[in-house]
């Protein structure tokens, strides 16, 4: 059990200051460029890659290794900081290896992770692949099923995954599915579908309104089949938690894809955060410059306030998301501190980045300036990983102990 402490140890001062020159000398010079093309930034991620940023090495000893829970927060808040699109690019995998990490034994983590990343030389990525285009926020709905075939001890996953980050250019798809529909959350059970597996393609690739660098597509499963040692957590484990679920017992577990996004929500949090950061800087400087009336606009308490207010939401927003970070990893959530984080930060992040296209007038309103880039990346923050909505319920049923529908 680590001490919650508000400074940072030495090696989080370091990595905070790496990844930051990182986001400032290579990420945010790049933004627009891939914002614009609306590609998957190839050799922005190989130059991660190469510092080690994108690498199992970073993601373990930053997230599986951190007794306090901080360092992740700490680096994606810089990541993002440079730009959502590319930093996405750069973590994407980061959610398929915490899928894994979540739900398999140590010897699934040892093989699986490592190849969510590849190495500087050859580059992988991981996708985690939970959403349908009739299951988004009902999680407890999923159609994609997996049977189980003794005679050769495989699965055959089928079904269509909507809305997935690196889905179908990934090498590692982490695929949650349905093995008894009628047990619904209960019934359900990660795989991990290896690179170059027969049946897995990509389906549309969706053109979107904000962290456009970043991939985002369906996923096609039409016969897939696996070996039974790709199922996280093994056959017998879910075995006894069917036979729990059939005899209407509480299994005590969670759904598997509902207990990543638990643990992934203060991560997403600090994702939005940095974005809110970059536009505060920036509309707090071109206030200092900007002068109308004879004076600079920041003079004016109209300007000055909202400023104020913008920087408040921020500090606020990033404490709810340490806490919740480190509750993470010493003792686990009270309440929904998780969700509580993620619901603030993704709100500041639309909010601060709105105000920061007020303060810039006319020019913030244009592709010459890119505080409309970083609002429009804001407002995924209040989608994925569970909307706002979905925030909301959660930390109403984690305080009223009820059932609020
Ligand atoms: C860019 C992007 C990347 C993504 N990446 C991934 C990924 O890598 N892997 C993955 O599995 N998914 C991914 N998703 C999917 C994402 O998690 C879902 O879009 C999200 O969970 C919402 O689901 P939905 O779109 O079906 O909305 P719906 O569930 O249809 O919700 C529509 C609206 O209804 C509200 N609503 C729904 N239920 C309730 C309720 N009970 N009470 C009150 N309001 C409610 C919602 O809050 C929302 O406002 C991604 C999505 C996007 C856009």
């Amino acid at each position: 059990m680590s001490e919650f402490s508000l400074s940072f140890n030495e090696d989080q001062v370091q990595i905070q200051k790496w990844v930051h020159d990182f986001a400032e000398s290579v990420v945010r010079p790049a933004a627009e460029e891939w914002d614009e093309r609306e590609e998957f930034p190839w050799p922005i991620v190989e130059e991660a890659a190469k510092i080690g940023l994108y690498s199992f090495d970073f993601f373990a000893s930053a997230s599986l290794a951190d007794s306090s829970g901080l360092t992740l927060p700490i680096a994606l808040e810089e990541l993002f900081w440079g730009d959502a699109g590319i930093g996405l690019s750069i973590f994407g995998s980061g959610l398929a290896a915490a899928g894994i990490a979540g739900s398999g034994s140590p010897e699934q983590v040892i093989e699986w992770v490592p190849q969510c990343f590849g190495t500087p030389d050859k580059i992988q990525l991981g996708a985690f692949c939970v959403s349908e285009p009739d299951a988004g926020s009902d999680v407890s709905s999923l159609r994609t099923n997996a049977v189980y075939q003794e005679a050769t001890d495989e699965w055959v996953l089928n079904g269509t995954k909507a809305w997935i980050t690196n889905g179908g250019i990934a090498d590692v798809h982490v695929v949650v599915a349905t093995v008894d529909p009628a047990l619904r959350g209960r019934g359900q059970a990660s795989f991990v579908v290896p690179p170059g597996t027969k049946g897995l393609s990509m389906g549309q690739k969706y053109k979107k309104h904000g962290i456009r660098a970043s991939h985002t597509s369906e996923v096609v499963l039409d016969d897939v089949r696996i070996p039974g040692s790709c199922l996280l957590g093994g056959k017998e484990k879910l075995d006894a938690k069917l036979v729990k679920a059939r005899d209407h017992q509480r299994t005590g577990e969670k759904q598997p894809a509902m207990a990543t996004f638990e643990a992934t929500r203060p991560a997403v949090g600090a994702m939005a955060i940095g974005i809110a950061r970059a536009a505060y800087e920036y509309s707090l400087q071109y206030a200092k410059e900007r002068k109308a009336f004879g004076k600079a606009i920041i003079e004016n308490q109209g300007i000055a306030f909202m400023l104020a207010d913008m920087i408040t939401e921020i500090d606020a927003s990033r404490l709810l998301v340490h806490r919740a970070a480190w509750l993470s990893r010493n003792g686990g959530y009270t309440n929904a501190e998780g969700s509580q984080s993620k619901l603030k930060a993704g709100r500041t992040a639309v909010w601060v980045t709105e105000r920061a296209i007020q303060i810039l007038g006319g020019y913030g309103y244009t592709r010459e300036y890119p505080v409309e880039r970083w609002h429009r990346d804001a407002k995924i923050y209040d989608i994925f990983e569970g909307t706002e909505q979905i925030q909301q319920l959660v930390i109403a049923r984690a305080i009223s102990g009820l059932r609020i529908e």
